[in-house]
């Protein structure tokens, strides 16, 4: 066994969270490592915030237009290029991602270690190639990933996620969107003001669990301006006709609607599923709260 390297602070990850808790304890004169396997930019710009706020500014730009004659200015045949506005979201996403990258090149390289990580004691980590790395403090700053309910796997590839959505050559004409979080009501907003007939479900009767009912009505009234929304039906694909079947009160149209469509699934807000990115927390030690989420203590940042 290699003898293990020494640091204060250990931080697994460089995502957003874990390159700025990296930088707070260097520059609080901590020796430091960040350990990550891809070293391949964040999230936010490569697959989600970024990208995300560019496609709905894409669609922001074409309600505008619709809407210009309520200030005299009239646009005629107005047209979306869904293939040019695709590209331009990923040719911006490329240069912001290349940003974060560049942020990340600048790092020490003895900081950087490419690797996955996982705890074999509460401050100790073992890479996957076997390097052991010994700290006072460990950060977990492994982010999360789109996870798909198993019901959903056999729709292969019709399902995309954040991860895949960006990458679309074109728009598909017809789109269901599982989810009224946030993410999926930005999507489907987006996605309907571009142009795709989009679908909105979701189990919850809530949108974005949005507690004012004045505002959710405000809300609930605006979306439906774009697309068909279903809240409180229970969605479920059915393997036999890699279709897509909605209990609860939208039964028999959604069965229809569904099945033409490209389903879009978004569960990012979960933490990393265990085994996929999940760093062996579980040896940490540490307690653990309610849905596995560490439990902040009472005298610490938040
Ligand atoms: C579509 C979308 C839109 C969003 N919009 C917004 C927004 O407008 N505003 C906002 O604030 N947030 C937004 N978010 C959320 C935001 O993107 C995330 O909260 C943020 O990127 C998470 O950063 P992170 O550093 O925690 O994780 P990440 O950036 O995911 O980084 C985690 C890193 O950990 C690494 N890792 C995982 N497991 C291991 C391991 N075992 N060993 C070593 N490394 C490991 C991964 O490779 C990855 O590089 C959005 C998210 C999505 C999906």
């Amino acid at each position: 066994m290699s003898t293990p390297l020494h640091c204060d602070v250990a931080v697994i990850g460089a995502g957003t969270a874990g390159l700025a808790a990296e930088r707070a304890a260097r520059r609080n004169g901590a020796s430091t490592v960040l350990i990550d396997p891809h070293f391949s930019g964040t999230t936010c710009a490569n697959f989600g915030c970024m990208p995300s706020k560019l496609l709905l500014a894409a669609a922001r730009q074409a309600e505008r237009v619709r809407r210009s004659d309520l200030f005299g200015i009239r646009v005629e045949g107005m047209t979306i290029d869904d293939v040019a506005v695709m590209r331009r979201v990923r040719e911006e996403r490329d240069r912001f991602a290349a940003l974060t990258r560049k942020q990340i090149d600048k790092l020490d390289p003895a900081t950087r270690l490419t690797g996955r990580a996982r705890f074999a004691a509460p401050t100790t980590l073992e890479l996957d190639d076997g390097r052991r790395i010994e700290a006072r403090a460990i950060v977990i700053a492994t982010g999360s990933a789109p996870a798909l309910p198993p019901p959903f796997e056999a729709l292969g590839d019709r399902v995309l996620t954040n991860e895949s959505l960006f990458e679309l050559k074109q728009l598909p004409k017809r789109l269901a969107v599982v989810g009224a979080g946030s993410l999926g009501l930005e999507f489907a907003q987006a996605l309907a003001r571009l142009g795709v007939q989009v679908t909105l479900l979701s189990k919850e009767t809530t949108l974005a669990k949005v507690r004012c009912p004045r505002v959710h009505d405000a809300l609930l009234a605006v979306l439906k301006r774009d697309m068909e929304v279903h809240l409180g039906v229970d969605v479920a694909p059915s393997d036999a006709m890699k279709a897509c079947a909605c209990a609860g009160a939208a039964r028999t149209q959604q069965m229809a609607a569904c099945r033409w469509t490209t389903l879009w699934l978004h569960w990012a807000a979960r933490p990393a599923q265990p085994g996929r990115r999940g760093a062996g927390q579980g040896t940490t030690g540490a307690r653990q709260a309610r849905r596995a989420l560490p439990r902040p203590r009472d005298d610490a940042l938040r």
